[in-house]
């Protein structure tokens, strides 16, 4: 049997809620008889992310209040 399962795929601070937060995934896991298939990811969430969208500061697109802003995306780092 399928089975669907929240994972952590990156942590790191989050200066909005001042603690470490986790980008999760919800991954499905095919059923065991067939197991040479990948986990298929569905969804993605923050760990803080219901009780971040409670306060009244817009702060990233994981709480649903402002989808201008992703924390989780590693800036460019320029090569010199
Ligand atoms: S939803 Fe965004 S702003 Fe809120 S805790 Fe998570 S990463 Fe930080």
């Amino acid at each position: 049997m399928a089975y669907k399962t929240w994972e952590t795929e990156k942590t790191q601070f989050c200066d909005h809620v001042k603690a470490m937060v986790g980008l999760e995934a919800e991954a499905v896991y095919p059923p065991e008889w067939l197991p040479d298939q990948a986990p298929r990811l569905i969804a993605h969430r923050c760990s803080m992310g219901a009780v971040c969208s409670l306060s009244d500061k817009g702060s990233c697109v994981w709480a649903g209040t402002n989808p201008a802003f992703d924390p989780f995306i590693e800036p460019d780092v320029e090569k010199s």
